[in-house]
C-alpha cells in the first residue's frame, strides 16, 4: 500500500494553538478564577501557582486496527492539582479532544473536590479518537496501550481515573487489569467507575445524576419552587442526564423534555422517562425514532419555557448567542463547563439561579471517593449508605457555597469557586513551597 501524503501529516504531533474566544473551556475556567480570585485577594505567586496544571503529559499510542494497519491516536493525561490528595478525573475519548478542554476539566476537578470535600486533587484525561468507529477490539488495545503509556502517573496513591464521555465501566476494567499485571498483583483502586464484579461501588453509576437531583431541589425550595408544580427539560440522555430526569420526575416534577445527539423530544404532559431509558438500552443508545413525543430540535429545548433546565451532555452550550432567550428559572449545569462566561453575565441579569457544574456535578466524584475508600478498606457498603452518605454531602456543599455566594453577594458559580479556590490555597500555604 502506498502511503498518502495526508496520513503523514494527520500522524505529526501540532500543539493546538490557544483559542482566546468565550468558547475555549480553560479561558472559561480562567474568567471565573480571576473573579474569584479577586474576591479573595488570593496573593500573585498563588494566582499562579493555582490557575496552571501541575503537569501535562502526552502521548502517542499506537493501535494495531482489525485490518492490520497500525494507527496512531493522541492521549493526555493534565495533572492540575494533587495539593488536596492524589489526582481524580476521568477519561474523555472524543475525535474533538484537545489540551485546552483537558485542561479546564482537569481544573475544575481541582476546585469540584474541594467544594464537596473530598481530599483528591483535580486531574482529567483524554484520547484523539472516535470510538463509534472502532471495535471492542481495538478500543481495548487503545486502552491498554494509553494505561501502559501512563503507567507511572496513575496508581491509587497518585492519579486515579475514572470514566467520562465515550469511556464506561468496560473502559475501567481494561485499565485495572493493565495496570494489575504491570504491578503485579489486583489493583482495584487504581480508577473508580468499574464493575461492581471488580471493586466497583453500589450507587456510582447513578451518582452523578442523584447528585444534579439533590442540588436541584435544595435550590427549588430556596426560591419557593414545589417539585409537583414544576417542569423540567433536560440536554442530554447520557449517563448523567437519563438518570437525573429519572430522578426528578420521581420527585414529582415534569420531564417535558429531553434530547440526545439525535435531536429533543418533547411532551407538554410529561415524558415517561424510564420508557425512554428503556429504548435507548434496547435501540443503539439513542432515542432515534421514539415516539410518544413531538420532535423539536436541542436549541428549541434549551429556550424551552420550563422552570428548571438541565445541560447534562457537553461545553459551550449555553452562550451569549442564546442565553438571553432561556426561561429557566434554575439551570442544574450536569455538564461540565456549559455555560460560557459571556452567558453568565445575562444570566445572572435575569434572575437564573445557575446550580454550578462544579457543585451540580459532583455526585460522580463523591461516589468515586467512596468507592475508592471501599476498595482500600476491602470492605463494601450497600446503596443505600452510598446514597444516603451522598445527599449529605451534596446538601452539605449546596449549603456552604449557597453561604458564600450570599455573603459576598455573588452568584453560586463564584461563590463556588471562591470556597473551592480557598480551600485549595489554604492547603497550600500551611503546605508551603518545598524548595
Ligand atoms: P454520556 O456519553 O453518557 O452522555 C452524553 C449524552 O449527551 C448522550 O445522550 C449524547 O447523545 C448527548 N449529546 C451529545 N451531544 C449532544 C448535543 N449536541 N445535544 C444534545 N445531546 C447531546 O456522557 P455523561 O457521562 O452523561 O457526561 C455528560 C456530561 O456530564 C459531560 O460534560 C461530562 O463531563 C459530565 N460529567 C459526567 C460525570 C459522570 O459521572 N458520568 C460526572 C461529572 C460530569
Amino acid at each position: 500500500m502506498t502511503p498518502q501524503i495526508d496520513v503523514y501529516k494527520k500522524s505529526v504531533y501540532r500543539e493546538p494553538s490557544p483559542l482566546l474566544d468565550e468558547d475555549n473551556p480553560f479561558e472559561a475556567m480562567v474568567q471565573r478564577f480571576d473573579v474569584a480570585a479577586r474576591i479573595l485577594e488570593l496573593d500573585e505567586g498563588f494566582y499562579e501557582y493555582l490557575v496552571a496544571p501541575s503537569r501535562i503529559h502526552i502521548t502517542a499510542i499506537p493501535v494495531v486496527m482489525d485490518s492490520g494497519r497500525i494507527k496512531m491516536f493522541e492521549g493526555y493525561r493534565v495533572i492540575h492539582s494533587d495539593i488536596l490528595g492524589p489526582s481524580k478525573g476521568g477519561i474523555r475519548y472524543a475525535p474533538d479532544v484537545h489540551l485546552d478542554e483537558v485542561k479546564a476539566l482537569a481544573a475544575w476537578m481541582t476546585w469540584k473536590c474541594a467544594v464537596v470535600n473530598v481530599p483528591f486533587g483535580g486531574a482529567k484525561g483524554g484520547v484523539n479518537c472516535n470510538p463509534r468507529e472502532m471495535s471492542p477490539g481495538e478500543l481495548e488495545r487503545l486502552t491498554r496501550r494509553y494505561t501502559a503509556n501512563l503507567i507511572d502517573v496513575f496508581g491509587p496513591d497518585r492519579d486515579i481515573p475514572a470514566p467520562d464521555m465515550n469511556t464506561n465501566e468496560q473502559i475501567m476494567a481494561w485499565i485495572l487489569d493493565t495496570y494489575s499485571m504491570n504491578a503485579k498483583r489486583t489493583e482495584n483502586a487504581v480508577v473508580t467507575g468499574k464493575p461492581i464484579m471488580l471493586g466497583g461501588s453500589p450507587g456510582r453509576r447513578e451518582a452523578t445524576g442523584r447528585g444534579v437531583m439533590t442540588v436541584t431541589i435544595a435550590a427549588m425550595d430556596r426560591i419557593g419552587l414545589r417539585p409537583a408544580d414544576s417542569t423540567v427539560a433536560v440536554q442530554g440522555f447520557g449517563n448523567v442526564g437519563s438518570v437525573a430526569a429519572d430522578l426528578l420526575a420521581r420527585q414529582g416534577c415534569r420531564v417535558v423534555a429531553v434530547s440526545d445527539v439525535t435531536g429533543a423530544y418533547y411532551n407538554a404532559k410529561g415524558l415517561d422517562i424510564p420508557a425512554m431509558q428503556q429504548y435507548c438500552a434496547a435501540g443503539g443508545g439513542t432515542l432515534e425514532g421514539f415516539k410518544d413525543a413531538q420532535r423539536i430540535t436541542n436549541d428549541e429545548l434549551l429556550t424551552l419555557d420550563v422552570d428548571v433546565l438541565v445541560p447534562a451532555a457537553k461545553e459551550d452550550q449555553i452562550t451569549k448567542r442564546n442565553a438571553a432567550n432561556i426561561k429557566a428559572k434554575i439551570i442544574a449545569e450536569g455538564a461540565n463547563g456549559p455555560t460560557t462566561p459571556g452567558a453568565d453575565e445575562i444570566l445572572n441579569e435575569n434572575g437564573c439561579l445557575v446550580i454550578p457544574d462544579i457543585l451540580a456535578n459532583a455526585g460522580g466524584v463523591t461516589v468515586s471517593y467512596f468507592e475508592w475508600v471501599q476498595d482500600r478498606q476491602g470492605y463494601f457498603w450497600t446503596e443505600d449508605r452510598v446514597n444516603r452518605r451522598l445527599d449529605r454531602m451534596m446538601h452539605a456543599a449546596f449549603e456552604s457555597v449557597y453561604e458564600a455566594a450570599s455573603s459576598h453577594k455573588i452568584s453560586l458559580r463564584i461563590g463556588a469557586y471562591v470556597l473551592g479556590i480557598d480551600k485549595v490555597a489554604t492547603a497550600l500555604k500551611l503546605r508551603g513551597i518545598y524548595a
